[in-house]
């Protein structure tokens, strides 16, 4: 038999992704993926085919998304220095702006140090990979975003993994662990699909009992938890430190780019041990600049935070009074369960239909019978529009089946 040739093999795979997408998406009305909305600069709606839609599933957390001064800073940095950089950072890639921005961030974290990512989830797969190799164990959270998952394979250490927020189930994997190596544990501060709170007093203490590292992921926390926005350690009070901390510059900050702080050393370190920082191109200036700004407009403006924790209380409350499942959400992120997949696309359409976007996410990225609406409350949200949005949640989930009608 002759083997197949390398493009029938790949035809195969193509075929396989086109074949879920239109079971997914086949009618126009039921599209939701790679959508172009213009969300408009001072408000939270924004335009899709003609349309004014209220976008309750964006990431800016703050509302600083189109904010004048961020706008301006971007652009004072595009005529100072230009579009692009001239190399990686430790070339001719840096500017002062990359110096500036990142003893912000160092500030804003509370460490000594830090340094700028292209990306978030380059910030993550570095960071790992300049932490442990091989002879290393890395403890992870089963819900761990992906870039940390995918950093994990990529350093050669072994991985295990835990039950989503068991500190205990956590404890046995270390107290079974006969590592020689280090032993890194790394959590999502607040879980991007979930909307919950990694228990850092518990994780904490049981990294200390087992000489554990601990490491986490502010990506969805930054901005969003904490009395000042300032992340899980701020959540609880400012008393527990972790060894470790990340996140990314393209949520709260809306920019791109992530980061990690730490003292002098870890970051001397991670400087040459990261690849992605060491072989990849600096932050573009106009990026760098948004971030700066907007880490200045957070620390100026914590009131920001304040109306976002208030209004997705509330919205969680209206919500879940009416029946609406919200999971273990306690953040500005509030999943809405659906159940099956088809439901969730269903829901995400009567959502559009009701003047709301609403975006499904589905199995493999959540467990199956839990597919939902991810949706997120931002600082741009005024009280009438998370009124508003609700009202249609609710309308559109009796049209959706999800509630009875
Ligand atoms: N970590 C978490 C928890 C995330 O949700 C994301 C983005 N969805 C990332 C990292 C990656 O960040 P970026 O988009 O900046 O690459």
């Amino acid at each position: 038999m002759t083997p197949p040739s390398a493009w029938g093999v790949l035809a195969e795979r193509l075929a396989a992704t086109q074949r879920r997408v239109r079971s997914l998406e086949s009618e126009p009305d039921r599209r939701n993926s790679f959508l172009p909305y213009t969300v408009e600069r001072d408000s939270a709606y924004a335009e899709f085919e003609g349309s004014r839609l209220l976008m309750m599933s964006g990431y800016s957390y703050l509302g600083l998304a189109g904010d004048e001064r961020v706008v301006a800073a971007a652009k004072s940095a595009v005529d100072t220095y230009g579009t692009g950089n001239h190399g990686v950072r430790a070339l001719a890639g840096t500017i002062p702006l990359h110096e500036e921005l990142e003893a912000e961030i160092a500030r804003f974290a509370g460490r000594e140090a830090a340094i700028a990512f292209g990306s978030g989830y380059a910030a993550n797969v570095g960071t790992v990979g300049g932490l442990v190799g091989a002879g290393d164990t890395v403890f992870i959270d089963k819900y761990d975003h992906a870039s940390i998952v995918d950093g994990c394979r990529l350093s050669g250490a072994e991985v295990t993994r835990f039950r989503h927020n068991d500190v205990e189930h956590l404890g046995r994997r270390l107290a079974a662990s006969r590592t020689r190596g280090l032993r890194l544990v790394i959590v999502d501060s607040v879980y991007s699909m979930d909307g919950d709170i990694a228990p850092l007093p518990q994780l904490r203490r049981v990294c200390d009992e087992h000489d554990a590292l601990l490491m986490v992921d502010e990506a969805h926390a930054l901005g969003v938890i904490g009395a000042s926005g300032g992340g899980i350690e701020d959540h609880f009070g400012g008393e527990v430190r972790v060894d470790v901390k990340l996140g990314t510059l393209s949520k709260a900050i809306p920019s791109m780019g992530g980061w990690v702080a730490g003292d002098q050393a870890l970051i001397g370190h991670l400087r040459y041990a990261a690849r992605p920082f060491l072989f990849s191109a600096a932050l573009a200036p106009a990026q760098a600049a948004a971030a700066l700004e907007s880490l200045r407009i957070l620390r100026a403006e914590p009131e920001r935070v304040a109306h976002t924790q208030h209004e997705s209380a509330r919205l969680r409350d209206l919500l879940s009074a009416a029946g609406l499942r919200t999971a273990a959400s306690e953040t500005a992120v509030i999943p809405l369960i659906a159940g099956g997949d088809e439901t969730a696309y269903d829901f995400a359409t009567a959502c559009r239909h009701e003047g709301v976007i609403a975006l499904p996410v589905v199995t493999p990225a959540v467990p199956n019978d839990l597919a939902r609406l991810r949706i997120a409350v931002t600082a741009r949200h005024s009280k009438a529009d998370i009124d508003f949005a609700a009202e249609a949640f609710l309308k559109a989930a009796r049209t959706s089946a999800v509630l009875p009608s």
